[in-house]
């Protein structure tokens, strides 16, 4: 390191937080110094922390997430023995971390330690401030004589800014179903951003060669913290996925599969036995899923203290984006008429019932709060399941999606409509396809309310059957839709127009497999309307 550290940098230092260590206890390791006369000597930020850690840490990669304007979650997780609980001791360890303007680390623009505490996993989340006349800079991790790898990561531009962005978004990467070939494609496009929109691991046991799957998870189907973390640390090591959380920040959500599938609220899926899952036991459970998402994922967010963990949140991008990122899993009530799959006669009654909800009421009035009060050109929803309205008549195809919780689904289109909320967009994932619909509410099926752009899986098989695809198509809301094939979206945003780049996998059984673009579309800022490019 060559840079003297300045009066800024030692600024910077002091100002930085670290998230995961909310009590005062561990605030206290995030130590700046605290006088001039104690500064480093030029030539390094701080002295590493000596470690008696005798294999490599840095086993899972670095990640970045949650950007503000002014800093960025950094996170890492020791783990020697990924697959076995990490293999380290019940003992805290202490890290270095550091952002530079350059990969050689030359231009230090923010340090500090933290502490990767035992009760976490040996995770860390750093909200690292720093500032950049380009917003951009890389980190790295080091303890002892370990240096994790290189990450890169950015700010938001500052609010004024309508400078382009470019975000992929991804969802559901069935370890067992397929490889990540659309990450390392993600990787080409250097996306400012990418917003993961759940599943982002799946629950199930080892599945089967003979049955079909290209890679076996390790383990049964977790059902404890320590299950839960391994099945984070498999999906993990996988070295395109690593390579995507070096790219760029990522907002993560989760669906169900980081839990279970299908699970409402508190309410399990039916158990094995055929009986109701007892929703003590099944909170428990969700509270260890819960736990592990959290210390697994680079979010800018309290380690939860409960059983439950609130990560419905929003985010600004200068003037151009305002996101409002939404746990559609956490609060909804059970899916309706006992969640038959694709059932075409009538729903039941319960369907309709108003007092259902997808969001629950608080984080329902939340969001239409959180749309509304933006100056943002584009005003975003980053959303578990499908929210265009594909019922056929009165039945319901999908009661796992908003087409089960229709009411609310009128409810927050309303209310943003009658908010003044314009140029919506949500971006959905959960549904293993490529689509794009057009948001309606009941009974107005003219007027278009807003653009959903559903991406397709990472690597999860398709769930329709075949021959859908004409259907869908067919449907009045939905632009168009491709079931085939696995992917991601890339999505390129101005202030004048949102295009979006639908990246299709050829074969995502093959690990090396070649990427292309299934088709563009376009809205331009103003019209509801969506067109093939
Ligand atoms: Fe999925
Ligand atoms: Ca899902």
């Amino acid at each position: 390191m060559t840079g003297p550290i300045s009066r800024r940098m030692f600024l910077a230092l002091g100002a930085s937080v670290v998230v995961a260590a909310c009590n005062d206890t561990n605030a206290s390791t995030d130590s700046a110094p605290a006088s001039t006369d104690s500064l480093p000597p030029p030539s390094s930020t701080m002295p590493v922390p000596k470690s008696s850690i005798t294999r490599e840490p840095f086993t899972l990669g670095v990640a970045s997430g949650d950007p503000t304007a002014t800093s960025v979650i950094l996170w890492t997780r020791l783990a020697p023995d990924p697959a076995n609980g990490g293999g380290l001791d019940a003992a805290d360890v202490d890290l270095l971390w550091e952002v530079a303007r350059d990969p050689d680390f030359t231009e230090i623009l923010a340090s500090g330690l933290v502490t990767a505490e035992a009760r976490y996993g040996h995770t860390v989340h750093v909200d690292a401030t720093f500032a950049a006349p380009d917003g951009r800079g890389y980190f790295r991790f080091r303890t002892g004589e370990w240096t994790s790898p290189i990450g890169s990561t950015r700010l938001a531009p500052a609010p004024g800014s309508n400078d382009p962005l470019r975000i992929a978004t991804a969802s559901c990467q069935n370890w067992t179903d397929g490889y990540y070939a659309a990450y390392a494609d993600m990787v080409d496009q250097k996306p400012d951003l990418v917003l993961f929109l759940g599943d982002y691991i799946y629950e199930g046991g080892p599945g089967s060669l003979e049955n079909g799957d290209v890679r076996l998870h390790d383990s049964e189907e977790p059902d404890t913290l320590v299950g839960y973390r391994n099945r984070y640390a498999l999906y993990r090591s996988d070295p395109l996925l690593q390579a995507a959380h070096l790219t760029c920040p990522w907002i993560v959500i989760w669906d169900d599969h980081e839990v279970e599938n299908n699970y409402a609220g508190t309410t399990a899926q039916i158990g094995p036995d055929g009986e109701p899952v007892d929703p003590a036991v099944f909170t428990a459970r969700r509270a260890a899923a819960y736990q592990a998402w959290w210390e697994h994922m680079p979010v800018r967010l309290p380690a939860p203290t409960d059983e439950n963990l609130t990560i419905y949140r929003r985010f600004a991008w200068g003037d151009l984006v305002n996101l409002v990122a939404l746990d559609g899993r956490q609060y909804r009530n059970d899916q309706a008429c006992g969640d038959v799959v694709l059932q075409v006669t009538p729903a039941c009654p319960e369907a309709s019932d108003p007092a259902r909800s997808m969001l629950g009421d608080e984080q329902e009035q939340w969001a239409i709060d959180a749309l509304a009060d933006s100056p943002a050109v584009w005003n975003v929803l980053a959303n578990q399941t499908v929210m265009t309205d594909i019922r056929l008549g009165e039945a319901i195809i999908n009661y796992d999606q908003w087409d089960g919780y229709a009411p609310g689904r009128d409810r927050l289109l309303t209310g943003l409509t009658e908010r003044g909320v314009a140029n919506l967009i949500v971006l959905t994932g959960d549904i293993h396809l490529a689509g794009v619909g057009n948001l309606t509410v009941t009974g107005e099926p003219d007027t278009v309310r807003g653009i959903e752009f559903v991406t397709t899986s990472i690597s999860s098989g398709s769930n329709t059957p075949d021959g859908a695809e004409d259907l869908f198509i067919a449907l009045p809301t939905i632009v168009d839709a491709e079931l085939a094939h696995r992917g991601y979206t890339m999505h390129t945003l101005s202030a004048e127009d949102w295009t979006a780049d639908y990246r299709i996998v050829d074969d995502a059984r093959v690990e090396s497999s070649a990427v292309r673009t299934w088709k563009r579309f376009l809205v331009t800022a103003g019209t509801p309307t969506v067109v093939e490019l």
